[in-house]
């Protein structure tokens, strides 16, 4: 199943068409995509029946799938190997900081660069569908809805000014783009070894697989439910693998003009521009 938001309205996407969900079910779902996640388990019941499509599919029209989370959390140095380029320890908890939820933006929306330390870094985003207070390892990806892609834009200047604050300087507006779709798990090959990666008008900057994490999915649910309860379409990003711009020799940034394209395999691309 693949969500997605279109003119402010949760979509299934059926190949090349659409199916508004408050349309489809005659009103026993809204239109607003964060009810749907209060609403997890009954939504799935009623799209494991027979949905007819109410629309053509026009991918550049698709906004945010997820606009207003609750939580959102994103993880720190969780790839052996950006861990290595970063010159950092494995951690042994994961890192974890927060984008501001205002943050977000569309799968196709422009990032408005503020300054000059820009970077890009690709992430797996994990959406929430069971509430997750306390949660075993192995119950973790029953608690989740679905999988994205996103990109924790990131503004090192301010990442790291008065001594390091990684929230404020990963939540510029328009700083977090995801999408396309939320792709539920069972869609995916194997939703615990995805290929993901990014680029920068059209050159590689990053390759790798999700298998590279040092926090799997369910073991960051494990560890961030045992201190606070994840709720339903709150978000995870769980991190960036090797290839950002700033450990390279000498440091790149993003540029205005430069379009990054960020893909997972088996979910889809995004593309932003920068301006
Ligand atoms: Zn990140």
């Amino acid at each position: 199943m693949r969500l997605a938001t279109l003119e402010h309205r949760v979509v299934l996407l059926l190949g090349d068409e659409v199916a508004d969900i408050a349309t489809a079910s005659d009103g026993a779902f809204g239109p607003d995509p964060m009810e749907l996640y209060e609403q997890w388990d009954r939504f799935v019941d009623w799209a494991s029946g027979p949905v007819t499509a109410t629309g053509p599919l026009d991918l550049s029209l698709l906004g945010c799938p997820v606009p207003m989370p609750r939580q959102v959390f994103a993880i720190g140095l969780n790839y052996r190997a950006h861990a290595e380029e970063s010159g950092m320890e494995i951690p042994t908890v994961p890192a974890a900081f927060t984008k501001f939820p205002a943050s977000l933006s569309g799968p196709f929306d422009d990032i408005e660069l503020v300054g000059e330390m820009n970077d890009w870094e690709a992430e797996l985003v994990v959406v929430m569908g069971r509430r997750a207070d306390r949660v075993d390892e192995a119950a973790g990806w029953a608690h989740v809805a679905g999988l994205t892609i996103g990109q924790d834009v990131s503004d090192r200047l301010l990442q790291f000014a008065a001594a390091g604050q990684f929230s404020l300087g990963k939540s510029r507006r328009g700083y977090g783009p995801i999408g396309p779709c939320v792709v539920t798990a069972e869609e995916v090959a194997d939703p615990d070894n995805l290929g993901i990666g990014c680029s920068v008008d059209g050159v590689t900057v990053q390759e790798a697989r999700t298998d590279d994490l040092i926090f799997s999915v369910p073991a960051l649910i494990a560890e961030l439910s045992a201190v606070v309860p994840l709720l339903p379409g709150d978000l995870i990003f769980t991190g960036t693998p090797a290839g950002i711009g700033l450990v390279r020799e000498p440091p790149q940034f993003l540029q205005r003009g430069q379009v990054l394209e960020t893909w997972i395999e088996g979910i889809g691309t995004i593309r932003n521009r920068c301006v």
